[in-house]
């Protein structure tokens, strides 16, 4: 019987009740299946170990986490400790060491999902944002000088690489052709504002481009392509951007399909060479935090998604099902979706489901 590790990482705040409820559901989907089983470990890093350690994680945290199949995580940061310091002491060591050089984020309007833009149904909104994940505008390279002057200033570079941009270019040119349903790329490019790195990213693309001459390529100035999120989302199938771009592209596409309780993301190592891992989009959310009432949807999507990368597409395709059959019945819904029910009994009726369903 297959076996797959799994680290958890719940995190901060509202990552730990997530998380809690992602990990139900895929204890359900593979007692269900039959043809695997999944081994977790818990790991109590984050902001709280951070307080009591003066670190996010231990020295050899990505040694321990390396021997993982994946990774499974909640949220990082919470205030009192600064942004750079949560980021930094975690996430993004994670997803740099591992090589998880892609993030995909899907923007698609599930069933039982009132669209938030007006007569647009699920047809209309299904696409994929593959985002580069490792560099770009997250360089951490840069300063701050002349500080107390009247010459105060900071510069920070971005940082963009044949291999880094042609990776992520292939792989998402080899979604649209896999999966995609339209047959289509869009760049997010800026490159009449920014003349150095987004002129280099387009040229890559043309290049790349030619290796799939039946893919049609759009490239298009990142401000446009906000509004077009909103304006025109049929058009799309496999959005590709540079890590800041796709970061903001992002969080806007999870506004569209329903906000951020919603939106699930996977940071790929594609060789699988590394663990990959998977982490709803939204934050550890300080406002809600504690108060049982954190939308579980984000992370049990990631749940599925990760299956689906462990290869076990029955199971990945029933948590679905039994995801949107959930939010269809509007029995079992979070505050931020208009319902009162609690992130355990959303968690607790989409693992009933699962069992009617399996
Ligand atoms: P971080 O800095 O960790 O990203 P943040 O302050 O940006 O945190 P997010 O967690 O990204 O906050 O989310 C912004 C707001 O969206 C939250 O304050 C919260 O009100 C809402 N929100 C986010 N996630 C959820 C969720 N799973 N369920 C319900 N509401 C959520
Ligand atoms: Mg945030």
């Amino acid at each position: 019987m297959r076996n797959h590790s799994i680290a958890l990482l719940p995190g901060d705040g509202i990552g730990v009740d997530v998380i809690q409820e992602g990990k139900k559901v895929l204890e359900v989907a593979s007692q269900l299946d039959g043809g695997f089983t999944i081994s977790f470990e818990s790991f109590d890093w984050g902001c709280e170990y951070y307080s009591k350690h003066g670190k996010m994680m231990p020295d050899d945290g990505l040694d321990q986490l390396k021997q993982f199949d994946s990774i499974y995580l909640g949220a990082v940061g919470f205030p009192g400790v600064p942004d750079h310091v949560s980021l930094w002491g975690l996430l993004l060591p994670i997803r740099r060491h591992f090589q998880q050089y892609i993030n995909i984020r899907p923007v698609k309007l599930l069933r039982g999902i009132p669209s938030p833009l007006a007569n647009r149904t699920q047809t209309d909104l299904d696409f994929i944002v593959i985002r580069e994940n490792n560099e770009g505008e997250y360089s951490n390279i840069g300063g701050r000088m002349y500080e107390g002057t009247s010459q105060d200033m900071a510069i920070q570079a971005s940082v963009f690489t044949r291999q880094g941009v042609e990776k992520v270019l292939r792989y998402a040119y080899q979604v649209a052709q896999k999966s995609g349903k339209r047959k289509r790329i869009t760049a997010a490019t800026k490159s009449n504002g920014i003349t150095y790195t987004m002129p280099f990213w387009d040229e890559y693309i043309q290049k790349i481009n030619a290796e799939f001459p039946d893919i049609e390529t759009s490239i298009i100035h990142i401000d446009a392509l906000c509004s077009f999120f909103v304006t025109k989302p049929d058009s799309f199938d496999v959005v590709v951007a540079s890590n800041l771009f796709g970061d903001i592209l992002t969080d806007l596409g999870a506004g569209i399909i329903g906000g951020m309780g919603i939106a699930p993301s996977a940071n790929i190592n594609p060789e699988k060479k590394f663990p990959s891992m998977f982490e709803p989009v939204h934050g550890s959310a300080p406002d809600i935090a504690g108060k049982g009432i954190a939308n579980p949807i984000a992370s049990i999507w990631c749940a599925s998604m990760m299956l689906e990368h462990l290869g076990e597409l029955d199971a990945a395709h029933a948590i679905m099902e039994a995801m949107q059959d959930v939010l269809e019945e509007r029995k079992f819904v979070t505050p931020d979706l208009g319902g009162i029910a609690s992130t355990e009994e959303v968690g607790n009726a989409i693992c009933k489901r699962l069992y009617e369903s399996m």
